[in-house]
Formats: C-alpha cells, structure tokens, sequence
C-alpha cells in the first residue's frame, strides 16, 4: 500500500459514499503508514476520525479488500499540523469513548453462539440519559423506563413501534443497559428480528435446534427489535411464536419493536399478531418542532463535552430543527456534518454557512405537505368531497372534517393562519383558530378523533 493507491482507493470511494459524505469525512484524510496489517490515516480533526471509524470503517476495509489489500483494520491520527484543533481533543479517534461502537469490521474474532447471546452489540450512545422526551414520545419513554426497572412483569409484551429513526432501536439499547447495571443477575438478550431469524436459519442448518431453543428459553428478558422483519417467513415466525409463547408462560419480560402496529404488519400470523397486542403497545409519534430543537441542542452539548465547544450562531438549531422534519436519524446527520465542517473552519456556523454545507439535505427535506394534500387526505378519510371541505356548508358532517383539516394544516404546514383560511374557501383566520382549539380539546376527550388524527398524520408524512 502507498500513497498512490491510497489515491486511487480514494477515488472508488468517492463513487460508493457520494459527493457530499466524501467531501466531508473522506477527502481530509490522508495516508500515513501501513502495517500488519492496520492502515493508519491522518485525520485533520479526532471528530473527522471517530466518524469514519464508525460509520466508513467496513465501507473503507471492503474497498481495500476488492483493491486487494490485506487490511484488518483502520487507525486514525490527528494530524500534528492539523488546523484549529478543538482543545481537549484526543489524538487517538479510537481511544474516543464515542469510538466505543467499534465498526463491525474491527469484530473479526468470531464467536461461539452462547458467547453471542451474551454479547449483543449495545451502542454505548443510546442510554435513557441520552433520549431526550417529549410530547410525541413521552407514553413510549415512560413505558421503557418501567421495564428497564426489572420489577414485577406487568405488561408482556412490550411493543415499541414507529416510523423510522424515531427512537426505538435507541429505547431498547437503553432498557438493556439499564438492566445490565440495576439487575445484573437477569439474563437480557436483545437481537434484531434478523438476527433471530440467521440464528434459527443457522440452527436448522447445524441441527443444533434443541441448543437454540435451550438458549431462547433460558433468557429472563428477551428483547427483539424490528420484528416487521419475519413477516412472511413463515418458519421463522413459527419459532418466535413458539419462544414467545414459551417466555411468557415463565413470566419473563419480553419486548418488541417494529416499524408499525402490529396488527398493520402484513403477512404477520395472525396469532403472533394478537400476541403482540396482548401487552402494552405504545407507539412513537413523529416529532415535533420543541423535540426536534431538544435532541439538537442535547448532540450540541454532548459534543462540546467531548471534543469543545462548537460556535453556532444563533437561530441555526432553531432553522434545522424547522426545516428538518423526517427523522432524528437525518438530523443527527446533518448535524454531524456542521460539526465536521465547523471544526475545519475558524470562524462561527452561521445561517449561510449552514445552508451551504447541508445544502443537498434541506433540499432532500423540502417536499412539504400542502394544504391540498390535507384537504384531499382529509376528504378521502371522511368520504365526503373536497368541495364540502372548502365550501360554505356548515352541518357537522362537513364542519368537523374541516377542523380536522385546519388543524392538521397548522400542524404539517408552515402556512400561517391567515393563509390557511384563505385556502379553506377565503375564511377568517379567527375561523381557523377556533378549528384548530376545538379539534385539540377533542383530541384529548374523543378516542375516534384522536385515531382520525393519528391515521391521517401518517398517510401524510409517508
Ligand atoms: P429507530 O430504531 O426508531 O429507527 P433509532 O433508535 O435508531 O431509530 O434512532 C435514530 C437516531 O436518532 C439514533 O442515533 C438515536 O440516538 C437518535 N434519536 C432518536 N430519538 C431520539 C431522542 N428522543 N433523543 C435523542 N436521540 C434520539
Ligand atoms: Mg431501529
């Protein structure tokens, strides 16, 4: 390996991350030696280095690998004249505590599947210190907290489910590291429903079936994340059935998550289905404005804590946080790509700073819904016309879905009030304030509408 091939290496990644990743965390690294087996790379920053090594680390070895490279594993170095060094930063990326999730391609040792079952890879970042709640999330929070107290079983199953990068993978690591120290003595498995499924697959395979089924019922706590996964594998869905039903007769806790509620998972058994909804099924809510500028400034500091303060001007957090409404996966990406490009810079992250560097993510997050979408959506769900949603006509069946309209209108659009009343057929914007209030009081007193609302905010935000 040389500088040359490095090079060329280089070149091959920019086509596998893209433009935008490269230029952020693969272009500022440079080669600096190659031996036994370990390629060490000169990061600008410990940040940059960290985030490779988490993030590009297999992407990278793979590379190298189809180059024909006999490379086991990255290192990464702060480069001596690296510029604008955030102070208290250390020079070795992979001594970072963040570093700890190290990239698969570092756990080359393979084990045996007892060991395994021990060790089910936790992301040291996902702790219930480190979730921060709010309104679309609190039911779930609370829920994890109370199983993670490793007290009497008093819903079982658990079932955490939610679109995607809302936070339920993080509230799974956070019960089992929560159990691991207050309970020590539990045995807690936690696994993706893949995972489940390679090991039952690998089991069959091996006939090693009596061990795997020894193994799954001997857990005190079993938790699988993703379990939308195993529907339509039939074999697969039988043996959870099976471990599930066998878990429960014992008593022993077990929780569940999955990208939707389970009796909306298709090509789910039915009677793993009404499983699911036998415990406590909570369900995490897309966020909103407050939660999303939280979970900011909580990385913010996190950050500062470990590599030094970072300068945001103000009314940067508050911008992504109004124009970044996906997930908090995307987010937290966005904002580790200012706080890279932030430690290369000398000067303050401004608005215009910031709109250069995500440039390509704003405008990923652009396609808004609009108000004719909600009236459409809103019609639809109501079976009436959407010329009955902006007409005059006041009888409730009509009245009431025009609420429902206006509300989801202020909730999903930046729209003013104003506006939102000249699109509902040129109303006063008083009209729409007092839509809006009916339809929150009602939300917390009618069980229907709340459902309505729910239902509909999801057919708008997929
Ligand atoms: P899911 O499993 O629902 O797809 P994750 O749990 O993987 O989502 O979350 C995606 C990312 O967003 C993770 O890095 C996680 O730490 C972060 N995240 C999600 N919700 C929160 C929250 N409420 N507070 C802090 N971080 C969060
Ligand atoms: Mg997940």
């Amino acid at each position: 390996m040389t500088q040359e091939k490095w090079g060329l290496l280089r070149e091959r990644l920019l086509r596998v991350v893209g433009q935008n990743s490269f230029k952020t965390w693969i272009e500022p690294l440079e080669y600096a030696d190659l031996q036994d087996g370990v390629l060490l790379l000169d990061a600008p920053n410990a940040y940059v280095g960290t985030y490779v090594n988490q993030h590009y680390a297999d992407t990278i070895l793979h590379e190298l690998k189809l180059a024909g490279e006999d490379v086991r594993r990255l290192s990464f170095r702060v480069a001596a004249n690296a510029p604008d060094r955030p102070s208290g930063a250390q020079t070795q990326a992979e001594s970072l505590p963040e570093s700890a999730p190290a990239a698969p391609a570092v756990q080359e040792n393979s084990v045996d599947p007892a060991e395994a079952l021990q060790a089910a890879a936790l992301d040291p970042r996902f702790t219930f210190d480190r979730f921060v709640v709010g309104k679309p999330n609190e039911l779930a929070h609370a829920a994890a907290r109370r199983v993670s107290e490793g007290g009497p079983v008093t819903f079982n199953p658990l079932v955490l489910y939610g679109g995607v990068g809302l936070g339920k993978t993080h509230l799974m690591h956070a019960i089992a590291w929560e159990l691991r120290t207050a309970r020590p003595e539990l045995n807690v498995l936690y696994l993706s429903a893949e995972q489940f499924m390679y090991r039952f697959v690998q089991a069959l395979r091996e006939r090693k079936m009596m061990d795997f089924k020894h193994l799954f019922r001997s857990v005190d706590v079993l938790m699988v994340d993703d379990v939308q996964f195993i529907a339509g594998k039939d074999s697969t869905q039988e043996e959870f059935f099976h471990t599930f039903n066998a878990l429960v007769d014992q008593n022993k806790q077990i929780i569940i998550s999955a990208d939707r509620s389970p009796g909306e998972i298709k090509d789910l058994e039915d009677r793993v289905k009404s499983r699911l909804q036998c415990g406590l099924v909570v369900d995490l809510h897309p966020t909103d404005y407050e939660l999303r500028l939280g979970i900011l400034q909580a990385k913010v500091q996190q950050f500062g804590q470990t590599y030094g303060q970072i300068r945001l001007a103000s009314g940067v957090l508050e911008f992504l946080a109004q124009r970044i409404s996906t997930n908090v996966r995307v987010l937290e990406g966005a904002l580790n790509r200012l706080f890279a490009f932030a430690s290369l810079v000398d000067r303050p992250i401004d608005l215009d700073l910031t709109q250069d560097c995500l440039a390509d993510v704003l405008r990923a997050s652009e396609r808004k819904t609009t108000i004719e979408e909600i009236q459409r959506k809103v019609a639809e769900h109501y079976n009436i016309r959407l010329s009955d949603i902006i007409g005059p006509k006041r009888l409730r069946s009509y009245a009431r879905p025009r609420q429902v309209a206006m509300y989801l209108c202020k909730q999903l659009t930046s729209r003013s009030l104003p506006e939102i009343g000249r699109r509902f057929g040129g109303r006063d914007h008083t009209t729409v304030i007092h839509g809006v209030r009916r339809i929150e009081e009602l939300k917390a007193t009618d069980g229907q509408i709340a459902e309505d609302l729910e239902i509909l905010r999801r057919a708008l935000e997929a």
